[in-house]
């Protein structure tokens, strides 16, 4: 491995465009500065060499998979579509309402908006919508809508 590509594989984002990076030119065959032209994707850019004006493309160097010789390199948040994530729309709410103070519930009980429950069945939940009959409480499982202030 040359320097340069230790160079490059230093990298973790993408130099900005007309800024230049120094990379191995086929044409050249040897390193040049190449100027970055535009970028492809997040982490691919199309360079010219300042030289002889070859274009290639420059990938950046996948921090995870690089780690990895044996990784299959896809990330497996970006497969995990179908659902949203519920666990996290309910990890925010935790931190936006807080659980000091958790109310059981009860469909007797009438909450308010933003009101922290405890279902016995669906565990700790937040007060996402409400009208005089329901409310809907984002669990850590999903949305669910209660009925509550019955008299
Ligand atoms: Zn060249």
């Amino acid at each position: 491995m040359s320097q340069n590509e230790d160079q490059a594989q230093n990298l973790t984002e993408l130099p900005a465009v007309a800024r230049n990076i120094h990379l191995h030119c086929k044409k050249c065959a040897v390193d040049r500065y190449h100027v970055v032209v535009a970028h492809l994707t997040p982490t691919s850019a199309k360079v010219k060499c300042e030289v002889c004006g070859a274009q290639k493309t420059f990938k950046l160097p996948k921090a995870e998979s690089a780690k990895k010789s044996t990784g299959t390199g896809k990330p497996r948040a970006a497969r995990k579509k179908a659902e949203p994530d519920y666990g996290a729309v309910w990890a925010d709410l935790k931190t936006q309402i807080g659980v000091d103070k958790i109310l059981p519930y009860n469909m007797k009980t009438k909450f308010q908006l933003a009101n922290a429950i405890e279902h016995p069945k669906f565990g700790v939940g937040f007060v996402t919508g409400i009208t005089n009959e329901k409310i809907e409480v984002m669990f850590q499982e999903g949305g669910r809508a209660l009925v509550h202030n019955r008299p």
